[in-house]
């Protein structure tokens, strides 16, 4: 009885993993055709001034919304592109599409680009920025790209090359999702960057709780201040959240509590009624 429990077990495991494979080639398969067929759009979050709540910058975030699987979320589907060789032609049509629509925002205002690790590592990826830049007439200090810490995982001297080439086209660079990947104080040693984006782990949960998030936060603000960069707190959801970032002077405010993206048109009708000021929103908003 043992034994064929255990067989059945197995056999559930594995029609499981097919199943697990079936779909991510079904993905695969459909986001294809969603570039293809220009499925995706792109949406907008705001990134306010921590003292004035004015909106600066806005990140820039891919949507898929699949007409039989309903919306999948970039989490799921950017690696899969990463894996099937997608990511290429993905990554340039959010640069694209990103850096048009920004171009009809008022000028003061920046596109924050997430970039996958996977594109930052071609050679060719500060051309192709360099395209973007030249079609769409955009300002290149108007645009900000995003990377990971793994970006640092290929080779360090190819790395701070590639910077050295994007910083060239006067574009900004933003460290993002900071102190959650293999952190190393190295890499800020001579990396360009202009602004970190602190994790919203750290930003979640209450000095209550128990945890070091308050200090971890104070330390990165600090050590940012010192090397001359912006701070961006991002994943703000509540007030008690707010209040413990602006205490640790984050420069730079994101969130549900001021905005979830939204799509170009919605952005565009607030921006044009001139409302470029953020309030917090109540709980009942959200
Ligand atoms: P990220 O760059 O760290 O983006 C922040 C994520 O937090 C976004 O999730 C955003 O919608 C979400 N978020 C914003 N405010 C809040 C909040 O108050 N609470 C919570 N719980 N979440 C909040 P999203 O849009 O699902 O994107 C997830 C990740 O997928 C991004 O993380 C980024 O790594 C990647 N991604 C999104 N768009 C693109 C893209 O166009 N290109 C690439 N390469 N990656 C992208
Ligand atoms: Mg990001
Ligand atoms: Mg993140």
């Amino acid at each position: 009885a043992a034994k064929g429990g255990g067989r059945a077990q197995y056999r559930f495991y594995s029609s499981d993993l097919q199943d697990g494979a079936k779909l991510r080639r079904q993905i695969e398969e459909d986001l294809r055709d969603a570039i293809l067929n220009n499925e995706l759009r792109m949406e907008y979050q705001p990134i306010v001034d921590a003292k004035t709540h004015k909106v600066v910058c806005l990140e820039a975030l891919v949507r898929w919304p699949h007409p039989e699987r309903g919306s999948i979320a970039p989490s799921v589907f950017i690696p899969v592109a990463e894996d099937c060789g997608l990511i290429k032609e993905l990554g340039e049509w959010v640069l694209a599409e990103s850096c048009r629509q920004a171009v009809e925002w008022p000028a003061e205002l920046r596109v924050a680009i997430n970039v996958s690790a996977v594109q930052f590592a071609r050679a060719d990826f500060p051309d192709t920025v360099k395209t973007v830049l030249s079609q769409t007439g955009i300002a290149p200090h108007r645009v900000e790209l995003e990377i990971t810490e793994s970006v640092f995982m290929g080779d360090y001297g190819q790395v701070q090359k590639l910077f050295k080439r994007l910083k060239a086209l006067g574009i900004r660079l933003a460290l993002d999702d900071f102190g959650t990947g293999y952190s190393s104080l190295s890499y800020l040693r001579n990396s360009p960057f202009d602004k970190i984006k602190i994790d919203q782990s750290f930003v979640r949960g209450s000095p209550e709780k128990g945890n070091n998030n308050s200090a971890i936060i104070a330390a990165i603000v600090s050590l940012a201040e010192a090397l001359d960069m912006e701070t961006v707190a991002q994943g703000i959801e509540t007030k008690d959240e707010l209040e413990l970032v602006k205490l640790r002077r984050a420069t730079h405010l994101q969130g549900r509590i001021f905005s979830l993206s939204v799509s170009q048109s919605d952005l565009l009708e607030r921006l044009e009624a001139g409302d470029l000021t953020y309030e917090p929103l109540g709980p009942e908003k959200y």
